[in-house]
């Protein structure tokens, strides 16, 4: 057996600075260590060791790779709906991973040495999970994944990020101890890219001006999808500058080459909502069905021309229907996309409308579903947070009338949480039961379980932003309270609507007790004509 000993007061600071007891203590120490060899012999071989085994590992391809079916059944968990878009993104990424691969194993394959990539261009409503779906998919593969918005670039970074700065940011995102490491790490494992709200830089015949740099950008783009070499440090930083100005002194060419990177590895998936005031992709391939010539369609039916391809009474299919769908080639070139570009994504695909069903399943069936987070936070301040089935169905109708897709779920559960999150972890409450009321009412709610007036509540909050003391008539609060019954709303916005412009008392300079009578609320603009015949009246007498 071999002794180890570890030094007395290395001990005795573990012990107090983790306040473990010395067993535990000498255990953790000795599986540092031991990691702490390890990297070490490893670090030495790599530098110094060009031993077999070395060289194998530095060549392995250390990308995981998966079927389509693999790939397709991790997006199920956490994309809800979307099949096809679902399908088409698993294709394109485990084809290309897969040849990358085969490319690096079998660097003699000259044949396959230019292969074509499944870049892959998606339309269709934001916040229906174009995004997020690549995002999980990049997760899953290990590959550096950069997801960008094309309007923060421009073709060469005039004003704002060029597009080569992409690259650049993917690099980033590689795994590896130095640029060199990670651009190295890009050139044999690859990488995606999604380029979100391309249709923003699309043509537009109504925009002559704007034109030239939407398209300019667009070729750049298409540059970096053919194949470009990109410099891997970004040619206008400082150390960039200083390196090249000392590479010159030295009488030396820098060595451009070398620190370059080329794109050939990289997929690309574009995408973009398509819409835009004047039309959109979905009135685009409308226009181009309608207009083709008479004949019989795919499904049988028989088209006259000139007629509306919905002439067939059968609105409710067509309400449904997704135009996305069946847009071509031709289309996105119509919506002001250059044919260069739209010809290397070869894979078209979209993506549809969120339903409120599917936003009940984007929080009820998700692996890592919005609901489960919340409960996360409240039970970090040991409170049990219970979501009743009436309460998600409340908050995916909300959402739905949004219209911003599964964006809106964030912002309408953060409005119904937000002063239970201040308030209940300071309380005695260990549990929380979600309703449709609560949903509703989530202010009156709360004030409730705290056994709080919300007259008080509100009387207690204009105190602490304004400085000012009011006094409530019984009559003005029964007012109040019959308006927010009217109106449907809870007390706390009932009294915000009619006592918001009270405010003016603390510009009034007023600050002892103010009663408020059942006149001042009931009385719309009370609180701004008191204002200004105070502001009338301090002009004249000045
Ligand atoms: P976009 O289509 O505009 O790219 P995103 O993918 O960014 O929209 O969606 C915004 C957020 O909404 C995501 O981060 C995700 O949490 C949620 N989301 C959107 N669509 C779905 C979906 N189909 N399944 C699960 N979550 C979704």
């Amino acid at each position: 057996m071999v002794k180890v000993s570890i030094p007395r007061e290395a001990l005795e600071g573990i012990m107090k600075q983790y306040g473990v007891d010395e067993a535990t203590a000498s255990r953790a120490f000795l599986d540092a260590q031991d990691q702490a060899n390890e990297a070490f012999t490893r670090a030495l071989a790599e530098r110094l060791d060009s031993s077999e085994s070395v060289k194998a590992s530095s060549l392995r391809f250390k990308v995981p790779i998966y079927t389509p079916k693999q790939i397709k059944e991790h997006l199920d968990k956490y994309v809800i709906g979307q099949e096809e878009y679902k399908k088409r993104v698993s294709i394109a990424a485990a084809y290309h991973f897969a040849m990358l691969k085969y490319l690096h194993e079998n660097p003699d394959q000259h044949k396959v040495k230019r292969f074509r990539k499944k870049n892959t261009i998606t339309a269709g409503p934001s916040g229906s999970g174009k995004t997020y779906c690549i995002e999980v998919l990049g997760d899953l593969l290990e590959v550096p994944t950069l997801i960008v918005d094309a309007t923060d670039y421009t073709e060469a970074g005039y004003v704002g990020k060029s597009a080569d700065d992409m690259i650049r940011e993917l690099i980033d995102l590689a795994p590896g101890s130095t640029r060199k490491e990670q651009a190295n790490f890009v050139s044999t494992h690859g990488g995606i890219i999604f380029i979100d709200e391309i249709d923003k830089k699309a043509k537009d015949n109504l925009l002559a001006g704007h034109d030239i740099s939407r398209e300019g950008f667009q070729r750049a783009v298409l540059k970096l999808i053919e194949r470009k070499q990109v410099s891997i440090d970004n040619p206008f930083s400082p150390a960039s500058q200083i390196q090249e100005a000392m590479e010159r002194q030295q009488g030396l060419e820098p060595k451009a080459s070398e620190n370059t990177i080329s794109t050939e590895n990289i997929l690309f998936i574009l995408g973009g909502s398509f819409e835009r005031p004047q039309d959109n992709l979905e009135s685009i391939v409308k226009k181009r069905l309608s207009q083709r010539g008479s004949g019989f369609k795919e499904d049988g039916s028989f088209v006259i021309q000139g007629f509306a391809i919905n002439d067939t009474g059968d609105d409710d299919r067509e309400k449904y229907r997704n135009y996305y769908s069946e847009a071509t080639a031709e289309d996105y070139i119509h919506f002001g996309i250059i044919p260069e570009l739209v010809g290397r994504s070869p894979i078209r695909t979209f993506v549809n409308l969120l339903s409120k069903n599917d936003l009940v399943r984007i929080m009820t069936d998700t692996e890592d579903s919005i609901l489960d987070q919340y409960r996360m936070e409240f039970s970090l301040f040991n409170i049990d947070l219970e979501i009743l089935p009436e309460a998600i169905d409340y908050v995916a109708e909300i959402s739905e009338n949004q219209r911003t897709g599964a964006r809106a779920l964030v912002s309408v559960w953060e409005n119904i949480f937000t002063d239970f999150q201040a308030e209940l972890p300071s309380s005695n409450f260990t549990k929380l039961i979600v309703d449709k009321k609560l949903c509703e009412r989530p202010r009156d709610a709360l004030l409730k379980m705290l056994e709080k007036s919300p007259f008080v509540d509100f009387v207690e909050g204009f105190r602490r932003e304004y400085g000012v003391e009011l006094i409530l008539e019984e009559e003005a609060q029964q007012y109040i309270e019959e308006l927010a019954q009217k109106e449907g709303i809870q007390v706390s916005e009932a009294m915000n609507r009619v006592l918001s412009a009270a405010k003016a008392l603390n510009y009034m300079n007023v600050t002892g007790p103010f009663t408020v009578t059942r006149e001042m609320v009931a009385t719309e603009g009370y609180f701004d004509r008191l204002f200004t015949k105070w502001h009338q009246q301090r002009e004249a007498s000045t």
